[in-house]
């Protein structure tokens, strides 16, 4: 069983799709890097967008004009930058509390 194999046996198959990306991007995986997943497929995420041109959904910077301490994957897997999450959490309307790309959770 390869480790994406393996992730998608423990966790869900989003977890594999990230695994797979992360292999694109270079990574190497082996079972100890996925017990400290979680983190692992965030900056995985952070990367991805960084490639593939992507923009904050709130403010329309590039995601590439961030360094990785300034933005934050979402569980989804978007990213968005660590300014406009402050303010999605700190909403008043739990509408707004949500990713703004496909309104997944925001923790
Ligand atoms: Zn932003
Ligand atoms: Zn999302």
């Amino acid at each position: 069983m390869d480790a994406e194999h393996y992730a998608s046996s423990i966790r869900n198959g989003k977890v594999a799709n990230y695994l797979k990306t992360g292999k694109a991007l270079g990574y190497k995986f082996d079972y100890a890097s996925i017990v400290k997943a979680p983190a692992l497929l965030k900056e995985i995420a952070k990367d991805k967008a960084k490639k593939e041109g992507e923009r904050c959904p709130v403010c329309l910077v590039s995601i590439s004009e961030f360094d990785n301490d300034s933005i934050e994957a979402l569980p989804c897997g978007h990213v968005i930058c660590k300014d406009d999450l402050a303010t999605l959490e700190a909403s008043d309307n739990p509408s707004l509390r949500v990713c703004p790309i496909c309104r997944g959770p925001l923790h």
